[in-house]
């Protein structure tokens, strides 16, 4: 027998990682400043290949995230 419990606790996680990521980058794109969750640095933000991409990156690198954007708004 498979025990089905462990993939529903498993993309219950994923969901929840996937709701704070998504808080996290509300905050980031609303203009407050945010912290790496790791290391706690202030967050670099900038915009790459022609405001297409937005890119969150600590000093440390602990960060690295690349959000693509829906086009010139
Ligand atoms: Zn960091």
């Amino acid at each position: 027998m498979i025990d089905f419990s462990y993939f529903s606790d498993l993309s219950q996680q994923k969901a929840k990682a996937f709701n704070q990521e998504k808080n996290y980058i509300k905050r980031v794109l609303s203009g407050k400043d945010v912290n790496c969750r790791q290391c706690d640095k202030l967050l670099n933000i900038q915009f790459l290949n022609d405001g297409t991409q937005l890119q969150l990156q600590c000093k440390n690198g602990c960060t690295d995230i690349i959000l693509d954007l829906d086009g010139p708004s």
